[in-house]
């Protein structure tokens, strides 16, 4: 991040009072801990901050603090609204008002394309995780790092880098990881909360949308439905492991997991080794990165949104 860019973000900050944090609809461990974390150091900063909410929680994030601090109740407009993990207006959902209401606003994200204009971009798509760019700015702003937002931000780098593993996980990544755990992360806690917390009842669910995935090739797709979720007695949120596992299959490039919402909406998420599935994405009307990206489908009915969703994975 430029030193002007964080001269310019520390003004915005000082000159706000009311400050809003937002982040994309369907909160991740990097919405979630970059939005919570940023939020908290600037409330021990002294600032008066809200974190603006979408959905609920998925069950596996349930354990992070400052949860109460995510209400779906809020302001129509802030001194200032930082704008987290999400480049696109539609990523924020029914808190695109408030971005245009604000009186300034400012983006830190880690996605390819961000299209929304503001007071200051801090776009960086070579960041594996919003994460890591938060902790870059509260480091060099002097902003106050305690134990819980070093957890926050530790939780947001360890989920979108698949544990320190995927490409974009640089040599920074590991010293920031090591710098949140002298600030206190708890890295056991978190990795047995993320990691080594699941219901058997997911692992059944998992289980079966894998037994009825469908392989073609060096693809393979799974749809999560409704009735699938009623069946096992689990949220569609416990589907989020299955296509990574199927993505890690030897032999496969590309794995894609339809997941059936309400309203007619169909959530396609796509995982691949080294393919590039962001444009795929984007020429869906989605977005993402080059290995994890995501798009959504309108459609009447799951046969017919699976089948287009198919079609473009047999096309990649
Ligand atoms: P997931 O499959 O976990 O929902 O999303 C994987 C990645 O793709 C994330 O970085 C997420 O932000 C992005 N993504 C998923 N769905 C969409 C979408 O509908 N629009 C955009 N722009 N990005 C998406
Ligand atoms: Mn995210
Ligand atoms: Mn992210």
């Amino acid at each position: 991040i430029s030193r002007e860019n964080l001269e310019q973000l520390k003004s915005l900050i000082d000159q706000a009072d009311e400050i809003g944090v937002v982040s994309h609809v369907n909160p991740d461990g990097d919405n979630l801990g970059s939005s919570l974390g940023l939020a908290r150091a600037l409330r021990n900063y002294g600032k008066d901050v809200e974190v603006l909410g979408h959905d609920t929680i998925d069950n596996y994030l349930k354990f992070l603090p400052d949860l109460e601090y995510y209400k779906n109740d809020y302001k129509d407009s802030y001194d200032l609204l930082l704008i987290l993990d999400a480049s696109e207006f539609d990523r924020i959902g029914d808190a695109q008002p408030v971005a245009h209401n604000s009186k300034k606003t400012a983006v830190i994200d880690h996605h390819l394309g961000g299209k929304i204009t503001s007071d200051l971009n801090i776009i960086h798509p070579d960041a594996p995780a919003t994460c890591q760019l938060v902790y870059e700015i509260i480091n060099k702003l002097d902003l106050p790092l305690d134990e819980k937002t070093a957890g926050l931000l530790f939780t947001g780098i360890v989920t979108d880098t698949g544990r320190f593993m995927y490409y974009d996980t640089n040599r920074e990544t590991f010293d920031v990881a090591g710098k949140l755990i002298d600030a206190g992360a708890d890295k056991d806690f978190i990795y047995q909360a993320l990691y080594q917390n699941k219901p058997i009842k997911t692992l059944k669910f998992e289980t079966d949308l894998i037994a009825n995935a469908e392989f073609i090739e060096n693809k393979v797709f799974a749809i999560a439905s409704k009735d699938k979720v009623d069946e096992f007695g689990v949220q569609m949120g416990d589907s989020e492991h299955v296509v990574n596992i199927l993505r890690d299959l030897e032999g496969i490039e590309v794995a894609m997991l339809l997941k059936e919402y309400d309203n007619g909406e169909y959530k396609v998420s796509m995982r691949s080794k080294g393919i590039d599935i962001a444009k795929v994405a984007r020429e869906n009307g989605g977005g993402g990165h080059v290995n994890a990206s995501g798009f959504s489908i309108f459609d009447d009915s799951l046969e017919s949104a699976a089948k287009k969703a198919y079609e473009i994975l047999k096309n990649i």
